[in-house]
């Protein structure tokens, strides 16, 4: 059987030009795993006649396979579609599914409520008109529900449907129900949600989904299907937000044509406006509206469609094209609100990678300003942000960008973080505003420089990074290193762990945090050695790939060596020069690497020695042949 999905999407585009006339509602579903999302959805879609008769046919079939008791389908099996999911119990991934009734059509984000799925959430969210928040009756309010509610009110939702669900297993209770009302009323005073609607509903039987259950005779309200029908959409907000389109792919097929492709994230655009690309500030004058359909006299948000300008400027992929005469703002610091998504803790001075419309830059969390209790609401100091962790946040770019605050612009305030290493979202924020040092520091222009620097110095400058166990041999080596290029005649500098640690660092401990850090200071203080024409040799057991990469990042791409002084634990556990790991075994130590903190081996350093077959000298002489490889050293 062809999944349900794919057999929705596959008509999706036909679907959509048959009820081109009707007004569309984008909403979303918040809500923990079981209160009955899945349900839900699988109720709406069949109720508005979506479902075709052979899916409903291979769901009846599935109900009986799963053990579904009674005469009703499971409509979850319909929507948690793929088999896997259904399998581990959990819905994954974020999925939209289109629907439509005489009135309107709908496309609603599925987003899963397993607390690891926040992210789902946020990502179905940001173009959400409106959320259903599902509330099993009897359970109640729920910390899910409090983090989801906040949520919904950061990303500036409007409406808000709190869905009481289950109320066929308590009876269809108009007290359980007034309760949950009472508790949530409060609540949404607190986060300052204004437009709020409650339904009592059963979505496994049906009551109050499509017309009012006579099992609730004391509920007075509309169904559901009626009330997501009449939500009023503010539609002009939209195309009244000044012009931005974020530049998807530069379209050129032949040297007779040049456009930029995109979809319109607000307000509208029409032939001859004057535009500005940013965060360059060049400027031009639109030329035409390239469409599939042909060329438009004007376009509007939520269009895709391809620029041509009147002259030849410079634009690539990540660029954002504003009107002159309402560009966004431009900065590399931000404030922001960040929601953290990943079991691996956010570690302030790590680089992530963002991504903020088409654009992906570097970023780093400066200062964790404070985290807020999604319970209480209250603000709390934190060094790190775990899963689901939400917090207030100094952001720091490696360039500046074209943005506006999340609040006047969602496409353009929004936006995810994403691991270097593995790729997957990690976080997600909305802009607040520009630091004000964003503006004010600029780099010093200087006449003198590296390469200058190290010419007088007859050398090129270079980073050798030795990373690797305590123990390893990394100070031996780098030390012999040192002593060979000075005896050459080179200009070297050895940064080492405890020198450091002494001075520049000493008020960093062993914990990641502390640990990133450390190695944040010693790569912008490596980076101004190189620049210094220096030779600079810095040996740190340097444990997460993720900072080696960033102190990699910071200098020239042939003038970084890292090399992994090798030796397992064992053996360096044995020769346990400075008596350490006895103490860290004996629980005198605590965040020892290899012991009780974790090492991350480099994946493809430049060099690897290993030091229980490598003697010292021929570790050096080794070091040395790197070096006339690359042209630092003469051969
Ligand atoms: P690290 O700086 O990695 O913590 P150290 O250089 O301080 O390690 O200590 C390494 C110890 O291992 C030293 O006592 C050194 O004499 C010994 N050792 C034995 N064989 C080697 C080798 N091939 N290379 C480097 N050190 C070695």
């Amino acid at each position: 059987m062809a999944h349900v999905s794919e057999l929705i999407s596959s008509n999706i585009d036909q679907y959509l030009k048959l009820h081109e006339q009707k007004s569309l509602l984008r909403f979303i579903t918040c809500g923990s795993v079981d209160d009955g999302k899945s349900t839900l959805i699988g109720r709406l879609l069949f109720e508005s006649k979506m479902l075709f008769e052979d899916q409903i046919a291979a769901v009846a079939a599935d109900s009986r396979k799963y053990g579904t008791q009674g005469e009703e389908m499971d409509f979850a099996l319909l929507v948690d579609g793929l088999a896997a999911e259904r399998e581990q119990g959990i819905t994954i991934d974020v999925a939209y599914r289109f629907f439509s009734t005489e009135r309107r059509k709908f496309i609603v984000a599925d987003t899963p409520g397993h607390e690891q799925y926040t992210r789902n959430m946020v990502t179905g969210a940001s173009t959400a008109d409106a959320a259903i928040m599902m509330v099993d009756a009897r359970k109640g309010i729920l910390t899910q529900t409090r983090r989801h509610s906040y949520l919904v009110s950061l990303l500036g939702i409007q409406h808000i449907v709190v869905a009481i669900n289950k109320m066929d297993l308590v009876d269809y209770d108009e007290q359980t129900y007034q309760k949950i009302v009472d508790d949530y009323t409060v609540l949404a005073d607190h986060l300052g949600l204004t437009d709020i609607s409650f339904i009592p509903m059963s979505a496994f039987k049906g009551d109050n989904i499509i017309e009012q259950s006579a099992n609730m005779p004391w509920y007075r309200g509309p169904a559901l299907m009626p009330y997501l029908e009449q939500i009023e959409i503010d539609q002009d907000k939209l195309l009244s937000t000044p012009f931005r389109m974020a530049v998807q792919w530069v379209n050129r097929p032949n040297l007779d044509f040049r456009g930029f492709t995109g979809s319109i994230a607000s307000g509208q655009v029409h032939p001859g406006d004057r535009i500005r690309v940013q965060p360059s500030g060049q400027e031009s004058t639109v030329e035409r509206i390239v469409t599939m359909d042909g060329d438009l006299s004007k376009a509007v948000a939520g269009q895709s469609i391809t620029l041509t300008l009147n002259d030849e400027i410079d634009i690539s992929r990540g660029d954002v094209i504003s009107k002159v005469t309402g560009p966004a703002e431009i900065a590399d610091q931000f404030e922001c609100t960040l929601t953290w998504m990943h079991e691996n803790p956010m570690l302030p001075g790590r680089p992530y990678l963002m991504k903020i419309g088409t654009r992906t830059v570097t970023a780093t969390i400066t200062d964790i300003k404070y985290q807020i209790n999604v319970n209480t609401l209250e603000h709390l100091p934190a060094k790190t942000l775990d899963l689901n962790g939400i917090a207030v946040c100094n952001l720091s770019l490696d360039r500046p960008i074209a943005f506006d605050p999340y609040d006047q612009n969602r496409d353009t305030g929004g936006f995810i973080l994403i691991d270097r290493i593995n790729n997957s979202t990690i976080g997600a924020g909305l802009l607040h505003f520009a630091l004000r040092r964003a503006h004010n520091i600029h780099m010093q222009p200087v006449d003198i420089d590296r390469e200058a620097r190290s010419r007088l110095k007859g050398q090129k400058s270079c980073v050798l990074w030795f990373t690797g166990l305590s123990g390893a041999g990394k100070s031996t080596i780098a030390n012999a290193v040192e002593k060979r290029l000075h005896a050459m005649g080179h200009h070297t500098y050895l940064l080492d762990g405890d020198n450091v640690r002494h001075g520049l660092n000493k008020d960093l401990g062993f914990t990641d945090v502390d640990r990133v850090e450390n190695i944040r200071r010693i790569a912008e203080v490596t980076k101004l050695m190189a620049d210094a024409g220096l030779i600079v040799i810095s040996a740190f057991i340097s444990p997460f790939r993720a900072e080696r990469d960033m102190a990699r990042s910071l200098v020239n791409d042939n003038e970084f060596l890292e090399i992994h002084i090798d030796a397992p634990l064992e053996v360096a556990e044995q020769r346990d020069v400075k008596g350490l790991y006895r103490k860290a075994r004996q629980g005198q130590l605590k965040n020892f690497t290899g012991i009780d903190s974790p090492y991350e081996a480099p994946e493809s350093p430049e060099l690897c020695i290993d030091t229980t077959s490598t003697s010292v000298d021929i570790a050096v002489e080794q070091v040395v042949a790197a070096l006339q490889e690359r042209g630092v050293l003469p051969l």
